[in-house]
C-alpha cells in the first residue's frame, strides 16, 4: 500500500481532505469555476498586477527574448541578467543595501533559517507563523520555543531564560497570513535589541501593501532596524518567487549557504521580467494601493454594519471565524453557487475550530461585487 488508508479515513472523517478545484482566471478578480462566472475573493492578487498590461507585456517580451525556461541554478548558469534589475528596485522599495531573490517565498524562508541557524541556536517562533518559516525552523535543527500570538511579554520571558544561549533569531510574519493582523514590529525590534538577538520578519502580505510604494509593514510601523526581511513577488507583486533583504554581507552569505537557492532552478525569464514591472508599477501608480486601501475600509465597514467583528489591521485579509471544517465548506459552497468565490480554510492552515472563510481584498474589486458578498453574508446564519 503506498497511501496510508488511516490517514486517508481520518482526514475525510474529519471534514479535512483537500480537493483541487479547476479555476479559469478571466481577469484580475474574476473567473469562471464549474462553468460557472464567479468574482474571486481568495486570491492574493492584492493589486491586480497578475493582469496589469505592463507586467503582461514586459513578460511577453522576456520569453521572446530569453526563452521560456531558465535552464539551470543561480549559481551554474541560470542567473539571467534580469535577476539583478530585479533584486536592484526590491532592495530599493524595501531601503536596504541588498536582495536576493529565491524560486518562492516557501524557498526562501527555507534557504534563509537554515543558512542562519543550526543545532545549538534558539528560535523563537510566533505560535501563528506560516508553514514555511515553521519548516524552515525545524530543518534547521536549532531549538525551537514557540510564543503565544502576537505575545511580546512570552517572547520576553523566553529571551530572558535563554540569555546564555550564543545565538537567538526571533521569527514573526509582519502581516498573518490567516488573520490580517499585524506583528507589533517595534515591540518586537525592541526585544531584539535588548536580548541580542537577531530579527527576522516574513513580509509577505505586506509588501506591496503597505508603506511608501508599498515597502511593507515595517515601513508602515515605523520600524526601521529589522536585519532580515522576507518578501515574496507572488502575492501583491503578481508573479512568482520569493526574496530576502539586508546587508550586503548577509546577502553574500545566503548566496553561500542557502541550499534551497543553490540546489534550485532559477526562475524562467518571464517571471523575472514580469516581477521587475511590477516594481515599477507600485513605484509609478500608487493609486492602485490607494484604492486597495479604500476596498478594506469600504469592506470592513460593511461588515461591522452587519455585526462582523473585523479588527482594525489595514490589511486586505479579513477571516470570518466559522469553527468547524464541514460547516465553514459549507458556506464557502453557497457563497460559489452564488458566484462569489471564498475559499474555506481548515486546519492544519489554521488552528482547530477555528476553520474559516478567508477572504482577501484587491484594488480590483468593484463596489457592488463587494456589496454583493456583503448581502450574501447577512443573510447567512453564522452564529456571529
Ligand atoms: C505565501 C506565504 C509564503 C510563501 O510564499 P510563496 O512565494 O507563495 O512561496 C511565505 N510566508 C508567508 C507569510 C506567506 O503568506
Amino acid at each position: 500500500m503506498i497511501v496510508k488508508k488511516k490517514e486517508i479515513k481520518n482526514l475525510k472523517a474529519n471534514g479535512l481532505w483537500r480537493l483541487l478545484c479547476d479555476y479559469r482566471p478571466t481577469g484580475p478578480v474574476t473567473g469562471v469555476v464549474d462553468g460557472r462566472p464567479v468574482v474571486n475573493f481568495g486570491s492574493n492578487n492584492y493589486l491586480g498586477l497578475t493582469h496589469h498590461s505592463l507586467v503582461i507585456k514586459a513578460a511577453e517580451a522576456a520569453v521572446i527574448k530569453y526563452g521560456a525556461g531558465s535552464g539551470a541554478s543561480r549559481l551554474v548558469s541560470g542567473n539571467n541578467l534580469l535577476y539583478s534589475e530585479l533584486e536592484r528596485g526590491l532592495a530599493g522599495i524595501k531601503g536596504a543595501e541588498a536582495a536576493l531573490v529565491f524560486t518562492s517565498g516557501y524557498q526562501a524562508n527555507l534557504g534563509v533559517i537554515t543558512a542562519l541557524a543550526s543545532r545549538n541556536d534558539l528560535i523563537l517562533s510566533d505560535r501563528l507563523n506560516h508553514a514555511s518559516l515553521i519548516d524552515g525552523a525545524l530543518m534547521s535543527k536549532a531549538k525551537v520555543k514557540r510564543y503565544a500570538h502576537n505575545d511580546t511579554k512570552a517572547l520576553e520571558r523566553i529571551l530572558r531564560r535563554n540569555q546564555e544561549c550564543q545565538r537567538k533569531i526571533i521569527i514573526t510574519d509582519a502581516v498573518f497570513s490567516m488573520d490580517g493582523e499585524l506583528a507589533p514590529l517595534a515591540d518586537i525590534a525592541l526585544l531584539a535589541h535588548k536580548y541580542d538577538a537577531i530579527l527576522m520578519v516574513d513580509d509577505a502580505h505586506g509588501t506591496g501593501v503597505l508603506g511608501k510604494h508599498g515597502a511593507g509593514a515595517a515601513d508602515y510601523l515605523g520600524v526601521k532596524d529589522i536585519p532580515v526581511q522576507i518578501g515574496t513577488l507572488s502575492k501583491a507583486l503578481g508573479s512568482l518567487g520569493g526574496f530576502v533583504t539586508g546587508s550586503t554581507k548577509l546577502i553574500s552569505y545566503l548566496l553561500n549557504k542557502s541550499r534551497s537557492l543553490i540546489y534550485s532552478t532559477a526562475l524562467p525569464p518571464a517571471v523575472l521580467a514580469a516581477a521587475i514591472a511590477a516594481v515599477d508599477v507600485l513605484i509609478y501608480e500608487p493609486e492602485l494601493q490607494l484604492r486597495l486601501r479604500e476596498n478594506i475600509i469600504y469592506f470592513k465597514r460593511g461588515l461591522r454594519q452587519i455585526g462582523f467583528d473585523c479588527g482594525l489591521a489595514p490589511t486586505p485579509i479579513v477571516p470570518i471565524i466559522i469553527g468547524e471544517p464541514e460547516k465553514a465548506q459549507e458556506v464557502s459552497a453557497l457563497l460559489l453557487a452564488n458566484g462569489i468565490y471564498a475559499p474555506a480554510i481548515r486546519p492544519p492552515t489554521v488552528p482547530k475550530g477555528t476553520s474559516r472563510l478567508r477572504i482577501t481584498l484587491s484594488a480590483c474589486h468593484k463596489r457592488q461585487e463587494m456589496d454583493k458578498l456583503l448581502d450574501l453574508l447577512e443573510t447567512l446564519d453564522l452564529g456571529k
